[in-house]
């Protein structure tokens, strides 16, 4: 099916993106040296301001139907990646591979269920392909853990980097595993205009490996490339086209902000609800991000617990809401009548 043409601008692509890659997820999740949360600061500042007031007074009329503080939507999101040589594993051709990533996945999603919290798990086409290869059904009662974690109640997502598989193909992948796939972008390239994908997602992408057209309903997770210029903001928009990602266009589709700093990010933010500089009308979104790769760290998994418990203990008014990216969606449409916010990040 593939032309020739087509073949070299993928090997091109390859080649350009094979350094890239292993930085690109969005806030850095899929870093192969793991471990560490994105503690960049904002290295540009975009041209829009905040449609939030700041001014907004602290204490609104009792007869206001939202409450006095802002919801603060958390989500958790979790990538796994393509291989790269001496990076990442190829786990189709490394089946002890996938048992060990496979043997941390399980307790840890376990762990989220026990916390009651949401989950988006966003896996590359490699992963996909070995649990079908590879996976007996080891303490998920027979199923594969794709679709253990997706019947545990959290939302499974394509993941693509878009080197040989793209989102149709990935999705097809999903499906092939037992599990109906989402229409949510796990992550993307948005900044600068010129490699950005806002409009390339607003129509139906058609696999290059597989016969099957997938159509994203959700964005998700903008990056910069090489993460030089990401845009952490918070809050729910529809980005009007790739030279206007801060731009509104209500036609268009959502994308879901993923502020910054992950549960310290979560932090600032309530402390920004309770002092009155949200606006209880608006919607604010923050994004945990994890890789796959840190679940092999000693501690990990008791280490999220011990700090998802420390949120909820902080959260005396019970502002912080631990969704799925598919639920702040819905949420935004029918709690916040589709109003787009931006509230961004800054490094005070
Ligand atoms: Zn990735």
């Amino acid at each position: 099916m593939r032309s020739r043409t087509f073949n070299v601008t993928l090997l091109i692509t390859i080649i350009l993106i094979a350094f890239f890659f292993i930085n690109s997820c969005s806030s850095g999740s899929g870093s192969g040296s793991a471990g560490t949360e994105p503690t960049v600061s904002p290295t540009g500042s975009p041209t829009v301001t905040p449609t939030t007031s700041p001014t907004i007074s602290p204490t609104p009329s009792p007869t206001s139907s939202p409450g006095q503080f802002a919801k603060i939507y958390v989500y958790i999101h979790m990538h796994n990646e393509e291989p790269l040589e001496g990076i990442y594993p190829d786990f189709v051709n490394n089946e002890e591979e996938f048992k060990k990533h496979r043997a941390v996945l399980l307790p840890f999603v376990n762990m989220l269920k026990e916390e009651n919290v949401m989950f988006n798990y966003q896996s590359d086409w490699n992963f996909l392909q070995a649990i079908a290869a590879f996976d007996s059904g080891e303490g998920t009662g027979g199923k594969n853990i794709l679709k253990y974690i997706k019947d545990l109640g959290f939302e499974v997502d394509p993941h693509a980097h878009e080197t040989s598989y793209n989102y149709a193909d990935v999705a097809y992948l999903i499906n092939q595993l037992g599990v109906p796939t989402s229409n949510t972008v796990g992550g993307f390239i948005a900044i600068p205009p010129e490699d950005s994908k806002i409009e390339y997602f607003q129509d139906p992408i058609t696999g290059w490996n597989y016969d099957y057209t997938w159509q994203a309903e959700i964005l998700w997770g903008a990056g910069s490339y090489h993460h030089t210029n990401d845009p952490f903001v918070s809050g729910v928009w529809c980005p009007k086209d790739n030279d206007n990602f801060y731009e509104h266009d209500p036609t268009k589709l959502p994308h879901i902000g993923g502020y910054n700093l992950g549960h310290k990010g979560v932090e600032l933010l309530l402390e920004k609800s309770l002092s009155g500089e949200l606006d209880p009308e608006k919607i604010y979104t923050i994004d945990i991000p994890l890789g796959q790769m840190n679940l092999l760290g000693g501690g990990f998994i008791e280490d999220q617990r011990r700090q998802i418990k420390n949120l909820k203990e902080m959260d005396t008014n019970g502002l912080l809401q631990w969704v799925g990216m598919k639920q702040v969606i819905e949420i935004w449409q029918q709690e916040y009548g589709s109003q787009p916010n931006l509230l961004l990040y800054t490094d005070e």
